[in-house]
């Protein structure tokens, strides 16, 4: 089995609503969502809904994946600036591997990520495609 109930269901406002919080004072955003700002801090953060657009900071093309992942192979896996400032690691879909490079805007799509079996979970969250 790959993919595991529990972290799946903490994960889904993460995936499934972009869900992390920012800080009411420096106004920084952070995905996953954090309990502090910093570990010297007393700001408060608040829930923020991410910004579906950004642009890829870096990048890594994946040719011996995960299980789970093994079909998809080869693919692009991204770090992703969105335009609030949070980063994001994700699959880059729906572009030739030869076209992807640093700078590439791309936004945020909701996608299956993994099938765990025939009568397993369908996982899913987020890819980033062009714009
Ligand atoms: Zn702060």
């Amino acid at each position: 089995m790959t993919a595991k109930v529990p972290s799946y269901y903490r994960e889904t406002p993460q995936r499934y609503r972009y869900e992390g919080n920012s800080c009411k004072e420096c106004g920084k955003v952070f995905f996953p969502p954090r309990i502090a700002c910093d570990p010297f801090c007393t700001c408060t953060l608040k829930p923020h809904k991410l910004a579906l657009a950004g642009k890829v900071k870096t990048y890594t093309i994946i040719h011996i994946a995960p299980p789970g992942f093994g079909d998809e192979a080869p693919y692009a896996l991204a770090v992703v600036e969105l335009n609030d400032g949070a980063r994001i690691t994700a699959q880059i879909a729906d572009v030739p591997l030869d076209k992807v490079r640093v700078g590439l805007r791309v936004r945020i799509e909701f996608r299956l990520i993994q099938k765990d079996g025939h009568a397993g979970i369908l996982q899913y969250g987020y890819k980033v495609v062009p714009e």
